[in-house]
Protein backbone atom coordinates (compact mmCIF):
# COMPACT_ATOMS: atom_id res chain seq x y z
CA UNK A 1 0.00 0.00 0.00
CA UNK A 2 1.20 3.32 -0.33
CA UNK A 3 -0.28 6.77 1.19
CA UNK A 4 -0.38 8.65 -2.68
CA UNK A 5 -3.35 9.79 -3.86
CA UNK A 6 -4.63 9.49 -6.91
CA UNK A 7 -7.29 12.21 -8.34
CA UNK A 8 -9.05 10.83 -11.16
CA UNK A 9 -11.34 13.45 -13.50
CA UNK A 10 -13.26 11.65 -15.97
CA UNK A 11 -16.88 11.82 -17.04
CA UNK A 12 -17.35 8.09 -18.41
CA UNK A 13 -18.22 5.96 -16.10
CA UNK A 14 -16.74 3.01 -17.57
CA UNK A 15 -13.66 4.24 -17.77
CA UNK A 16 -14.01 6.02 -14.30
CA UNK A 17 -14.77 2.82 -12.35
CA UNK A 18 -11.71 1.00 -14.71
CA UNK A 19 -9.67 3.60 -12.94
CA UNK A 20 -10.20 3.22 -9.86
CA UNK A 21 -10.54 -0.67 -9.97
CA UNK A 22 -6.54 -0.92 -11.13
CA UNK A 23 -5.45 1.84 -9.26
CA UNK A 24 -6.46 0.55 -6.14
CA UNK A 25 -5.59 -2.87 -6.45
CA UNK A 26 -2.11 -1.32 -7.35
CA UNK A 27 -2.06 0.13 -3.88
CA UNK A 28 -3.23 3.84 -4.30
CA UNK A 29 -5.62 5.82 -2.76
CA UNK A 30 -8.16 7.26 -5.46
CA UNK A 31 -10.39 9.83 -5.29
CA UNK A 32 -12.69 9.67 -8.34
CA UNK A 33 -14.71 12.46 -9.88
CA UNK A 34 -16.94 13.21 -13.07
CA UNK A 35 -16.19 17.10 -13.54
CA UNK A 36 -13.91 20.04 -13.19
CA UNK A 37 -15.86 21.46 -10.75
CA UNK A 38 -15.83 18.18 -8.72
CA UNK A 39 -12.19 18.24 -9.28
CA UNK A 40 -11.62 21.81 -7.77
CA UNK A 41 -13.63 20.71 -4.61
CA UNK A 42 -11.07 17.78 -4.33
CA UNK A 43 -8.23 19.16 -4.89
CA UNK A 44 -9.12 21.87 -2.47
CA UNK A 45 -9.65 19.57 0.09
CA UNK A 46 -7.71 16.33 -0.36
CA UNK A 47 -4.60 18.02 -2.41
CA UNK A 48 -3.91 14.69 -4.36
CA UNK A 49 -0.41 13.65 -5.18
CA UNK A 50 -0.95 13.35 -8.93
CA UNK A 51 -4.56 14.14 -11.11
CA UNK A 52 -5.37 11.70 -14.04
CA UNK A 53 -6.99 14.54 -15.82
CA UNK A 54 -9.57 13.25 -19.08
CA UNK A 55 -9.26 15.94 -21.68
CA UNK A 56 -13.25 16.06 -22.66
CA UNK A 57 -15.07 16.94 -19.65
CA UNK A 58 -18.87 18.35 -18.97
CA UNK A 59 -18.32 21.82 -18.25
CA UNK A 60 -14.89 22.36 -18.60
CA UNK A 61 -12.12 21.05 -20.62
CA UNK A 62 -9.35 18.61 -19.16
CA UNK A 63 -6.60 21.19 -20.81
CA UNK A 64 -7.89 24.48 -19.48
CA UNK A 65 -8.53 23.20 -15.96
CA UNK A 66 -4.84 22.18 -16.17
CA UNK A 67 -3.09 25.34 -17.00
CA UNK A 68 -5.96 26.80 -14.11
CA UNK A 69 -4.25 24.51 -12.19
CA UNK A 70 -0.40 25.09 -13.50
CA UNK A 71 -0.90 29.10 -12.88
CA UNK A 72 -1.92 28.65 -9.32
CA UNK A 73 0.92 28.44 -6.75
CA UNK A 74 -0.88 26.09 -4.59
CA UNK A 75 -1.50 23.23 -7.15
CA UNK A 76 1.13 23.98 -9.78
CA UNK A 77 3.36 21.06 -8.52
CA UNK A 78 0.88 18.63 -8.38
CA UNK A 79 1.68 16.37 -11.60
CA UNK A 80 -1.25 16.14 -14.13
CA UNK A 81 -1.41 13.03 -16.48
CA UNK A 82 -3.85 13.69 -19.38
CA UNK A 83 -6.53 11.42 -20.38
CA UNK A 84 -7.62 11.53 -23.93
CA UNK A 85 -8.63 10.18 -27.12
CA UNK A 86 -7.18 12.42 -29.28
CA UNK A 87 -3.93 11.29 -31.05
CA UNK A 88 -2.63 14.36 -33.27
CA UNK A 89 0.43 15.53 -32.42
CA UNK A 90 -1.31 19.13 -32.08
CA UNK A 91 -3.14 18.08 -29.13
CA UNK A 92 -0.24 16.40 -27.73
CA UNK A 93 2.05 19.69 -27.94
CA UNK A 94 -1.19 21.35 -26.55
CA UNK A 95 -1.68 19.52 -23.43
CA UNK A 96 2.12 19.87 -22.65
CA UNK A 97 2.22 23.55 -23.44
CA UNK A 98 -0.91 23.53 -21.63
CA UNK A 99 0.98 22.19 -18.27
CA UNK A 100 -0.10 18.65 -18.33
CA UNK A 101 3.23 16.53 -17.19
CA UNK A 102 2.61 13.51 -19.25
CA UNK A 103 -0.05 12.35 -21.76
CA UNK A 104 -1.77 8.75 -22.49
CA UNK A 105 -4.01 8.39 -25.34
CA UNK A 106 -6.99 5.86 -25.09
CA UNK A 107 -7.04 2.88 -24.85
CA UNK A 108 -4.32 2.47 -22.39
CA UNK A 109 -3.52 -0.66 -20.43
CA UNK A 110 -3.08 -0.66 -16.78
CA UNK A 111 0.47 -1.26 -16.62
CA UNK A 112 1.25 1.38 -19.19
CA UNK A 113 -1.01 3.75 -16.26
CA UNK A 114 0.76 3.12 -13.90
CA UNK A 115 4.31 3.29 -15.25
CA UNK A 116 3.60 7.10 -16.16
CA UNK A 117 2.15 7.43 -12.94
CA UNK A 118 5.15 6.08 -11.33
CA UNK A 119 7.62 8.28 -13.82
CA UNK A 120 5.86 11.94 -12.80
CA UNK A 121 6.31 11.08 -9.25
CA UNK A 122 9.67 9.89 -9.35
CA UNK A 123 10.25 13.36 -11.04
CA UNK A 124 9.02 14.78 -7.58
CA UNK A 125 7.83 18.33 -7.04
CA UNK A 126 9.78 21.77 -8.53
CA UNK A 127 9.89 22.62 -5.25
CA UNK A 128 13.77 21.41 -4.55
CA UNK A 129 15.14 24.47 -6.12
CA UNK A 130 12.75 26.60 -4.99
CA UNK A 131 13.47 30.14 -3.51
CA UNK A 132 10.92 31.68 -1.58
CA UNK A 133 10.83 35.15 -0.59
CA UNK A 134 8.86 37.49 0.94
CA UNK A 135 9.64 41.29 2.49
CA UNK A 136 13.26 40.46 2.37
CA UNK A 137 12.91 37.06 4.35
CA UNK A 138 13.99 34.43 2.04
CA UNK A 139 13.70 30.66 2.21
CA UNK A 140 15.73 28.38 0.20
CA UNK A 141 14.38 24.97 -0.48
CA UNK A 142 16.87 23.56 -1.72
CA UNK A 143 19.50 23.96 1.63
CA UNK A 144 16.93 24.66 3.76
CA UNK A 145 18.45 27.77 5.13
CA UNK A 146 16.02 30.90 6.03
CA UNK A 147 17.56 33.41 5.93
CA UNK A 148 17.35 37.62 6.03
CA UNK A 149 20.25 39.00 4.06
CA UNK A 150 23.24 37.41 5.32
CA UNK A 151 21.94 36.57 9.18
CA UNK A 152 20.51 32.72 8.87
CA UNK A 153 17.84 32.49 11.10
CA UNK A 154 17.55 29.38 13.05
CA UNK A 155 14.41 26.71 12.55
CA UNK A 156 13.39 23.81 14.45
CA UNK A 157 12.15 21.21 11.61
CA UNK A 158 8.67 21.73 12.22
CA UNK A 159 9.08 25.38 12.43
CA UNK A 160 11.06 25.45 8.82
CA UNK A 161 7.96 22.97 7.70
CA UNK A 162 5.21 25.89 9.00
CA UNK A 163 6.95 28.43 7.42
CA UNK A 164 7.75 26.88 4.24
CA UNK A 165 3.90 25.64 3.75
CA UNK A 166 2.81 29.25 4.41
CA UNK A 167 5.45 31.19 2.36
CA UNK A 168 4.13 28.55 -0.23
CA UNK A 169 0.21 29.72 0.52
CA UNK A 170 0.14 33.17 1.33
CA UNK A 171 -2.88 35.40 2.14
CA UNK A 172 -5.21 32.65 2.72
CA UNK A 173 -6.29 31.05 6.22
CA UNK A 174 -5.77 27.77 7.77
CA UNK A 175 -7.37 26.74 10.50
CA UNK A 176 -5.10 24.59 13.43
CA UNK A 177 -7.01 20.74 12.09
CA UNK A 178 -5.88 22.17 8.36
CA UNK A 179 -2.42 22.83 9.29
CA UNK A 180 -2.09 19.56 11.52
CA UNK A 181 -3.28 18.02 8.27
CA UNK A 182 -0.79 19.46 5.82
CA UNK A 183 2.17 19.79 8.32
CA UNK A 184 2.10 17.07 10.57
CA UNK A 185 0.39 14.54 8.10
CA UNK A 186 -3.47 14.68 9.83
CA UNK A 187 -1.20 12.52 12.91
CA UNK A 188 -4.37 11.80 15.26
CA UNK A 189 -2.51 12.01 18.09
CA UNK A 190 -0.97 15.55 17.94
CA UNK A 191 -3.64 18.30 19.84
CA UNK A 192 -4.37 21.44 18.04
CA UNK A 193 -2.40 23.23 20.20
CA UNK A 194 0.17 21.75 19.26
CA UNK A 195 0.14 24.25 16.59
CA UNK A 196 -0.11 27.48 18.76
CA UNK A 197 2.99 25.97 20.60
CA UNK A 198 5.13 25.77 17.22
CA UNK A 199 3.77 29.15 15.75
CA UNK A 200 4.46 30.90 18.67
CA UNK A 201 8.17 29.32 18.13
CA UNK A 202 8.42 30.36 14.34
CA UNK A 203 7.15 34.06 15.37
CA UNK A 204 9.92 34.29 18.20
CA UNK A 205 12.55 32.60 15.84
CA UNK A 206 11.42 35.73 13.67
CA UNK A 207 10.96 38.97 15.86
CA UNK A 208 14.22 39.34 15.73
CA UNK A 209 13.98 41.29 12.38
CA UNK A 210 10.55 42.12 12.61
CA UNK A 211 8.97 38.89 10.90
CA UNK A 212 6.87 37.72 13.38
CA UNK A 213 4.13 40.14 12.18
CA UNK A 214 3.93 38.28 8.61
CA UNK A 215 2.51 34.99 10.68
CA UNK A 216 -0.94 36.93 11.14
CA UNK A 217 -3.80 35.03 13.91
CA UNK A 218 -7.07 35.06 12.61
CA UNK A 219 -9.48 35.15 15.11
CA UNK A 220 -11.72 32.38 15.63
CA UNK A 221 -10.16 30.80 12.17
CA UNK A 222 -6.44 29.87 12.76
CA UNK A 223 -3.43 31.26 11.31
CA UNK A 224 -2.29 33.56 7.65
CA UNK A 225 1.02 34.31 6.76
CA UNK A 226 0.86 37.58 4.89
CA UNK A 227 2.64 40.91 4.29
CA UNK A 228 -0.23 42.94 4.30
CA UNK A 229 -1.91 44.26 7.37
CA UNK A 230 -3.60 41.88 9.65
CA1 LIG B 1 -14.75 12.55 -21.24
Amino acid sequence: MTDTRVLVVEDEVAIRDMLVFNLGRAGYEVLPVGSGQEARVSIADHYPDVVLMDWMLPDVSGLELTRQLKRNPETREIPVIMLTARVGEDDRVAGLEGGADDYITKPFSSRELLARIKAVLRRGPLVEEEILTAEGLKLDAASHRVSVGESEIVLGPTEYRLLYFFMRHRDRVYSRAQLLDRIWGGAVYVEERTVDVHIRRLRKALTRYGYDKLVQTVRGVGYRFSSREA
